[in-house]
């Protein structure tokens, strides 16, 4: 399995786009892994995780085949996550032009389907468009998409909306995306562990990409930072989820966190984790 990190920021991107603070300026003089867009992963070349604004730069930035990728799994419905209006372009004839085309099958909770829905409405006056099929699915859904089963769990992260992670797996291979989520509570973890235990029939998880929208500063309602990653990962450990073997890296970070890739890349290390930069390309 092939796995693009296509963008490693929260919302606002960093340098964030209309902010001045230290760390953006930073930022924006040093360059390489401190620049960072919104997040989202291109799995095996065919499968999105997330639809972030940032989605033409990555095309453009890593020379990415779009009309390639079948399939959509959408976290939550967050501008950073799903920027409806860029759907629109994937449809034909007018805005791609794509020969023998399959319609994209786009899976997600039932707010983003709303919201892509309303986004084809206003660009086109109907809520639906042969180019799109949007499917709704929820907590434990599980889908088969060629090579690869994607298992949807909870994240704690907004609770006005079932917000997704996804478990991916190719075979053997495991990749699991937990950005955009909080330290969950004892009840919601031990959902979230069992729902792991069941797909990964005894094995351990290859990779683990976890929210560090924070950094070094505590973790919030519905993001960690690094303390909460250590947490993150021993539990996964301790539930026999993951190993020594296990590569785990930080992830969706924010400006408001305060801490370049370097000494982020500092603090992690002690705890066995890496923090992923734009354009990482992890083959498990
Ligand atoms: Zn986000
Ligand atoms: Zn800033
Ligand atoms: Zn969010």
């Amino acid at each position: 399995m092939d796995i693009l990190f296509l963008g490693t920021a929260a919302a606002e991107g960093i340098p964030a786009l209309f902010c001045r603070c230290q760390t953006c300026r930073n930022a924006a003089e040093a360059g390489g892994p401190e620049i960072r867009t919104r997040c989202a992963y291109l799995v095996n070349g065919h499968l999105l995780l997330d639809l972030p604004p940032d989605i033409l730069f990555h095309k453009l930035r890593y020379n990415l085949d779009l009309a390639a990728v079948d399939t959509v799994c959408v976290t939550h419905s967050h501008t950073d996550h799903l920027n409806r209006a860029d759907l629109c372009f994937r449809c034909v004839p007018v805005y791609a032009h794509i020969p023998g085309e399959k319609p994209l099958d786009l899976y997600a909770n039932k707010k983003c389907c709303d919201t892509i829905r309303g986004g084809l409405e206003f660009e086109f006056g109907s809520p639906e468009h042969p180019s799109l099929a949007v499917h709704e699915i929820g907590v434990k859904s599980v889908l088969q998409r060629g090579e690869l089963k994607i298992t949807a769990l909870h994240a704690k992260h907004d609770p006005r909306e079932d917000c997704l992670m996804f478990l991916v797996q190719e075979g053997e291979k495991s990749f699991f995306q937990a950005n955009d989520t909080a330290l969950p509570e004892d009840d919601m973890e031990a959902a979230m562990h069992h729902v792991l235990h069941d797909a990964l029939q005894g094995r351990t998880l290859d990779a683990v990409s976890m929210d560090c929208t924070h950094g070094k500063e505590p973790g919030s309602r519905g993001h960690m930072g690094i303390t909460e990653n250590r947490i993150f990962k021993q539990r996964l450990v301790s539930a026999g989820l993951a190993d020594e073997n296990t590569q785990f890296f930080a992830n969706h970070f924010s400006h408001n966190g305060h801490v370049s890739h370097a000494e982020l890349c500092e603090s992690l290390a002690p705890h066995g984790i890496r923090p992923a930069y734009d354009g990482m390309v992890l083959g498990l």
